[in-house]
Order: C-alpha cells, then sequence, then structure tokens
C-alpha cells in the first residue's frame, strides 16, 4: 500500500499568489498532496493552471503565501537554515519544458552540465568535474565530445539530454519534470521517457510529473493529481483515475485522449467541462476520498450523484 510508503514530499495547502495587491492573482490556490520515495507523481491539468508554479514553489523559486512545503520531514518554504537550502539544491532538481530556452546559449555544454558541481561539490577538482561530465554526457546517451560544443548545434532532443545532465550530475533524490517532453518531436518523446524512466530504476529517484494531457502520463505515473485553475480537483493512483474519474473535469481530459485507430478516433466523444455546472453558493466543496485512496474536491451532493453515477 502506497500509504505505508516513505513520504518525500508533502504539500499542504499550499497557496501561491503573483503580484500584490489589487494585482494579486492566486495561482494556486489550495493544494494537497503527498509524493511517496520513489513513486512517479503526475500532475495534469491545462495551460495555465498552475503546474509550473506549484514545480517552482517547490524548487523554492518562487515565494509561497500560504500553506506549507515538507521535503524529508522538513519545512522547506519560507526561511529554511543555511545547511538544509544546501540540501535542498543538491536533492531537487527541475527538468524544464523548453530544451530551446533553458540552456545558456553563450555556455559550452560542458560547462552548463557541470555548473551544479561547483556549489554542491566544491570538493572536486577541474578535471574530477570534467569526468562526471564526460560520465552524465554518456548516461543520458551523448557523446563526451559534445562537452566543447554549444547548445544551438544540438536537436531538441539533444537539448532536452542535456538538461537532463545537467540534473542528474549532482544525485538529485527528487525530480520536477515539468513537461519534459511536451516540445520535443513525436518520434523522441519515448527515447526521452524511456531515459527518465531508466534512471528511475537505476537511482532510486522520485519523480513530480507535469503533463497538459492524460496521454501519456497513465502509463508513466504511479498516482495522478488533476489541477483546474489553482484547484487539485481529483488525485488518484493511475489506472483507478483513469477507469474511475469521479470529477467532471477530469472525465473531460480523458474524453480527449487519442484514439489508437482512426475508427475509434471518429467515434470518440468529447466531454465539455463546463465550471458553471458546480452549485457551490450554499456550500464550499471540500476534499473527500470517496474511493479507497481516491480523493475528488466536490460538495456532499454532488459526492452523492458522482458516486452513484460512476
Ligand atoms: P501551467 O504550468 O499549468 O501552464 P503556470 O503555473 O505557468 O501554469 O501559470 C498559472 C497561472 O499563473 C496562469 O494564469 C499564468 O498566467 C499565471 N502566471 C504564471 N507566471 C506568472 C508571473 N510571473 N506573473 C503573473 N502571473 C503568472
Ligand atoms: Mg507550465
Amino acid at each position: 500500500m502506497a500509504d505505508e510508503r516513505e513520504v518525500l514530499v508533502e504539500v499542504k495547502n499550499l497557496e501561491v499568489t503573483y503580484g500584490s495587491g489589487r494585482k494579486a492573482y492566486k495561482a494556486v490556490k489550495n493544494a494537497n498532496f503527498t509524493i511517496y520515495k520513489g513513486e512517479t507523481f503526475g500532475l495534469v491539468g491545462e495551460s495555465g493552471s498552475g503546474k509550473t508554479t506549484i514545480g517552482r514553489a517547490i524548487m523554492r523559486i518562487l515565494p509561497t503565501s500560504g500553506g506549507e512545503v515538507f521535503y524529508k520531514g522538513q519545512k522547506i518554504n519560507g526561511k529554511i537554515s543555511h545547511a538544509l537550502d544546501k540540501q535542498v539544491i543538491k536533492e531537487i532538481q527541475m527538468i524544464f519544458q523548453d530544451p530551446q530556452s533553458s540552456l545558456n546559449e553563450r555556455a559550452k555544454v560542458g560547462y552548463i552540465v557541470g555548473e551544479g558541481l561547483m556549489n554542491v561539490r566544491p570538493d572536486l577538482s577541474a578535471a574530477e568535474r570534467d569526468e562526471k561530465v564526460r560520465q552524465a554526457l554518456l548516461d543520458v546517451g551523448l557523446l563526451p565530445e559534445f562537452a566543447s560544443r554549444f547548445p544551438h548545434e544540438f536537436s531538441g532532443g539533444q537539448r532536452q539530454r542535456i538538461g537532463i545532465a545537467r540534473a542528474l550530475i549532482v544525485e538529485p533524490e527528487f525530480i520536477i519534470a515539468d513537461e519534459p517532453i511536451s516540445a520535443l518531436d513525436m518520434s523522441i518523446r519515448a527515447q526521452v521517457l524511456n531515459l527518465l524512466r531508466h534512471m528511475q530504476k537505476e537511482r532510486g529517484i522520485t519523480y513530480l510529473f507535469i503533463a497538459h494531457d492524460l496521454s501519456v502520463m497513465r502509463y508513466i505515473s504511479d498516482r495522478i493529481a488533476v489541477i483546474h485553475k489553482g484547484d487539485i480537483v481529483e488525485l488518484a493512483d493511475a489506472e483507478e483515475l483513469v477507469t474511475h474519474a469521479l470529477h467532471p473535469y477530469t472525465r473531460s481530459l480523458l474524453s480527449a485522449i487519442p484514439m489508437p485507430s482512426p475508427r475509434r478516433e471518429r467515434q470518440k466523444k468529447l466531454l465539455v467541462y463546463d465550471p458553471s455546472m458546480h452549485d457551490y453558493s450554499a456550500e464550499a466543496p471540500q476534499w473527500r476520498e470517496l474511493r479507497p485512496r481516491h480523493w475528488v474536491l466536490c460538495s456532499a451532493s454532488e459526492a452523492e450523484d458522482w458516486c452513484r453515477e460512476s
């Protein structure tokens, strides 16, 4: 049972606000989830729903305006000690969505990949660092000679491998992969996914895997959380979520998954989600466990209706 596994990350009532005063915009409203060691936790929702904001808040790139983030039981949002900050920088890494814009164009690949080591492993000599860069490039299926070249010489898939090498070189325990294959050609998406999965097997890495649709997510995630406009609306084991989705927004995402055959694609019925279907005037929605380990944001009457229909 997942609940008996070791908790790595816990997000409690997380709120993230951009701007302040009258311009304040709450991009994440009240996010709650736990990530267990060694699992792939999927976070899915349409563009602008707050996925990257959550990832960046956990990474401490963005300040939080409410709630708490725990890593190995220690609170890591807000003010933390220097020692904990160092630990978090080493153990939590991010892989970015767009390999075209996330690499420093003026730096050589070797510098980009090895940069993190200067912070995390100041004990290493330049030669030892070069050796680690060499190995990191090999690990992600690139030639060590690439270290002396510049990012613009590489394809999208190769650039994403460079980004992965940069994250892996510091031997992180937890990686936030923010739509790591969305910007890549179809033909190389599977390669990059396989690489990430291989690294997880080999090194026991835990992933927060962010995507905007469920088509790939359902196969790579152990559990999935669905986010809509800053609210997490549903969370369950991947198989459970796909086969017993209860929230209408999750159902609409599921109905949009491309079908394997043209015939089934033509017969597909798209469900459109209209948030005005919820009447929360009398009762605010609550986070409820409607099936075992399956949480949904809903009112009491919705809980009753959705369970009956499913
Ligand atoms: P996602 O990753 O799911 O596409 P984001 O987390 O990037 O969504 O954005 C969530 C919301 O926050 C969006 O409405 C976006 O416009 C807004 N947002 C993102 N970054 C900023 C920013 N730096 N300043 C103001 N609003 C932002
Ligand atoms: Mg994003």
